[in-house]
């Protein structure tokens, strides 16, 4: 790897871009090191400003589901660019894809689309609080709902029940209706509600991605959900990430549960930004203009996301790769299991659809607590080591792995004999 134009854009970059990026796991501090600097990606691959081509499982923290540069979802993009890229009133596209998102998502009768997840989480919880007249909110530690202030609280083991703000300029008053509770722990989230008296909604990422991958086990989403109704409180399953990942639709569908809010993102805009958040019409008709929850965009619905969006989807159900992911991560799984048994190295890995982490770590992973005890030098290690051969994946141990259509019989045979090299490379450490 000649690194040579990438260290003269981080100068560059770093003038007037903070830390060189514009969102901060991009700037590879979990991992050490430069950020790569990218020039362009096709399919499966992604390729950097000195032309080291890396195949890619980092699909831009999860949109590209189809692999980059999709021809049909190209040719949609451009010619809906003809007809002209923002209106300020309502056009086509957005009617389409609401129509093929709610026609999925059992329980979401109405969509509101915004501009990126952050925004659909923010709105969800303003919506919850007004349908149910409560304030308090549970989250789960080690879940991700973007940089909502109430939702950026300190969430580590030793402060896992306080509510702290866990970045600066968010005020306590912020954080304060706030309550932690514990992934795949109904009992966490019981101990709230019988000490608290208005809180207005439970947010979850049903499959959650964002410490790494944490699968709920047995009843666990089912349970939740009935003990949150029986409470007056809503449910808010935060798709954004696991939306459309382990088949065509939610998550919740294929866990047996109906959340009464639903928060999505990510592949929805297939690249382009997008958010949206929907329920059924009784709760939804709550927002203006038919009711009081105020919330708006000028970009809302922008017609070039809404048809990436359309063709993205499209292109999903036709080509449905869910097997295929499935079979594929499978696959990687075996192979990571060998070569870590291979260099004696401790790994727990764990799946969903086309979502996949291996946490260097002894023992099951369930809970955020679990996914800290992982070793993150070796997870750097590791990670350079793919990079050295060919592989981008995300630079931080708490990131899902997401795998693409794209990907080819090549690109997995590649990424297995790297695994293998990086392995050995950590068992040194
Ligand atoms: C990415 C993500 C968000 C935030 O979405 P942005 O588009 O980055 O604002 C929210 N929730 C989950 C589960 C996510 O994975």
């Amino acid at each position: 790897m000649k690194p040579k134009r990438s260290e003269k854009m981080f100068k560059r970059a770093s003038k007037n871009l903070v830390g060189a990026v514009n969102s901060p796991a991009r700037a590879f501090g979990a991992v050490g090191g430069k950020p790569l600097f990218i020039k362009q990606a096709k399919g499966s691959k992604i390729t950097d400003v000195d032309g080291n081509e890396y195949i890619d499982f980092v699909l831009s923290y999860g949109p590209m589901i189809l692999g980059h540069g999709h021809l049909y979802v190209q040719r949609q993009v451009r010619k809906a660019l003809k007809h002209g890229y923002s209106f300020g009133a309502t056009s086509a596209p957005e009617i389409k894809l609401a129509k093929m998102i709610c026609g999925v998502f059992p329980g979401m009768e109405k969509i509101r689309f915004v501009n990126s997840g952050t925004e659909a989480v923010l709105s969800a919880l303003r919506l919850a609080r007004a349908y149910t007249g409560k304030t308090k909110i549970i989250k789960f530690s080690g879940c991700y709902h973007g940089h909502v202030d109430a939702l950026l609280v300190a969430a580590g083991s030793g402060l896992a029940t306080l509510s702290l703000p866990g970045s600066a300029g968010v005020p306590e008053s912020s954080v304060q209706g706030t309550l932690i509770a514990h992934y795949n722990d109904l009992d966490s989230v019981k101990a709230h509600f019988e000490t608290h008296d208005d809180i207005a909604g439970v947010i979850i990422e049903p499959i959650a991605g964002n410490m790494g991958v944490v699968v709920p086990q047995d009843n666990f989403m089912k349970d939740l959900q009935s003990y949150v109704s029986s409470q007056s409180a809503l449910l808010i399953a935060d798709e954004v990430m696991s939306g459309f990942r382990a088949h065509y639709g939610g998550t919740q569908e294929l866990l047996g549960v109906q959340a009464d809010i639903t928060c999505l993102g990510k592949v929805i805009g297939g690249g382009f930004p997008v958010g949206a958040y929907g329920a059924r019409a009784e709760i939804m008709d709550k927002v203006a203009p038919l009711g009081d929850v105020y919330q708006a965009g000028t970009f809302s619905g922008n017609p070039i996301s809404m048809s990436a969006g359309i063709a993205t989807l499209r292109a999903l159900k036709r080509q449905n790769p869910f097997d295929t992911f499935n079979e594929t991560a499978k696959t990687l799984e075996d192979a990571l299991k060998q070569s870590a048994r291979r260099y004696k190295v401790d790994i727990a890995i764990n799946r969903y659809g086309s979502m996949i982490t291996p946490f260097f770590t002894k023992g099951s992973v369930s809970n955020f607590q679990h996914a800290q005890a992982a070793d993150t030098q070796r997870y750097a290690r590791f990670f350079w080591a793919m990079i050295n051969n060919g592989i981008f994946l995300p630079p931080s141990q708490f990131e899902a792995w997401f795998l693409s259509s794209a990907l080819t019989k090549t690109d997995i045979a590649k990424t297995i004999n790297a695994i293998d090299i990086a392995m050995q490379e950590v068992a040194r450490i």
